[in-house]
């Protein structure tokens, strides 16, 4: 049977792969040290965990919930977003989705139609573009400069008539680019200038390390919040990754329009998960520190160390945050001889037994992910064989 010409266009994401083959291979008993994870080593913390457990028990997670979310889990998104940023949402505007990924997916086919645009910097998480292709649009890379930074004189020479949206994630997966306020302000005046929605993916917000400032884009001062709309769940800061609650809070009538689409797709998130997410965002939040904390420690451990292996490079310094290190590998591919990262990635899967993802998945070749939820034991192992790797094949 022939299948639908979208989904034959649809690439399978390229983390998903290399995590499915490195699993494969500690399944057959090789001792691959797996880096393509995008997700926290932690255990969900036990107050979340036993709300969930009061849920079931007290018979509330049994039933259906309105699609959009529980009314109390909309009001505790809202007011976790006041006390974090100091922006009023109304719960109406708030939609709640099996994780952010959903919600992502949800707004592209709410928000496009057949050839419109969206603009993604580079690099970019895999599943944006195909999420946009998926919704029968067109992604449009950005490119941006050795520090990963774009400029609204960037965005002009992207621009066109058929231009919708501007992905805009900070702090990103994969390079853990924080932007700054004033790049902020100036990207979101340059979007409702040109009436293009900024779709800002603030998922990993809570992990910023040593002293680095995040700005959301609800606290900037004098733009126009009818072009933002923000994207976030519980998965990153709670170490949720399992439970899939994610939302989007915005414009009402895409927003509404959201809601009405999930009616159709999924009616609602595991309520279990959403009893769970309300104690997430208005439990206890010391546990988050504590993560944030531990990831913090092991990127100043590993900073050296990436440095020490032969060609790999961070021309921003330091990330500031997110879990990811996201070397310009360019060099240590000419010294070993490798093409490109993905056949450089591929034989460090087979040949190290260390799983990381290359930077085409990203829309940026000569790069390589590597994340850093793993513990510090198995993350130092990991760094000597690559680094052993590279100097084996110089
Ligand atoms: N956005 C980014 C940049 C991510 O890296 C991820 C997960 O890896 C997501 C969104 C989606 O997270 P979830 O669907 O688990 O909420």
């Amino acid at each position: 049977m022939e299948l639908s010409r979208k989904v034959m266009r649809i690439q399978p994401s390229a983390t998903l792969k290399i995590s499915t083959t490195a699993k494969q291979m500690i399944a057959a008993g090789v001792d691959v040290i797996n880096l393509g994870i995008g997700e926290p080593d932690y255990q969900t913390p036990e107050n979340i965990k036993q709300a969930a457990i009061d849920s079931i028990q007290n018979g509330q997670a049994s039933f259906y919930t309105p699609t959009t979310g529980l009314p109390a889990l909309r009001r505790a998104i809202a007011d976790r977003i006041e006390a974090d940023h100091g922006y009023c949402f109304d719960p109406s505007q708030i939609v709640v989705t099996d994780g952010a990924k959903m919600a992502l997916f949800t707004l592209f086919q709410v928000i496009l139609n057949p050839g419109d645009e969206v603009l993604l910097p580079v690099p970019y998480w895999v599943s944006y573009s195909e999420q946009v292709k998926l919704a029968d649009g067109v992604p449009v890379e950005v490119p941006t400069n050795q520090q990963l930074r774009f400029t609204t004189a960037d965005l002009d020479r992207y621009y066109t008539k058929r231009t919708k949206a501007l992905v805009l994630n900070s702090p990103q997966n994969p390079s853990g680019l924080v932007y700054t306020r004033a790049e902020l302000t100036a990207i979101v005046n340059w979007a409702t200038e040109h009436d293009v929605l900024v779709i800002a993916d603030e998922i990993y917000e809570k992990l910023i390390y040593n002293g680095n400032e995040f700005t959301s884009v609800l606290e900037l001062d004098d733009v126009d919040m009818n072009h933002v709309l923000l994207t976030n769940g519980v998965s990153k800061a709670y170490s949720m990754t399992g439970w899939r609650i994610g939302y989007a809070a915005g414009p009402q009538a895409i927003i509404t329009k959201m809601g009405t689409l999930l009616g159709h797709a999924s009616s609602n998130p595991a309520a279990v998960s959403q009893y769970a997410a309300i104690e997430a965002f208005s439990g206890d939040q010391t546990s988050v520190e504590t993560m944030r904390q531990g990831f913090e420690a092991r990127l100043n451990e590993l900073y050296p160390l990436i440095l020490s292996i032969p060609g790999f490079k961070l021309p921003a310094g330091k990330p500031a945050g997110a879990f990811y290190l996201f070397p310009d590998v360019t060099e240590a591919l000419h010294l070993t001889g490798y093409a490109d990262s993905v056949t450089f990635a591929t034989a460090v899967l087979e040949e190290a037994h260390v799983g990381i993802v290359p930077g085409e998945a990203f829309g940026l070749p000569g790069h390589v992910r590597m994340s850093y939820a793993t513990d510090m034991s198995s993350l130092k192992k990991a760094y000597q064989r690559i680094k052993a790797f590279v100097e084996q094949k110089m």
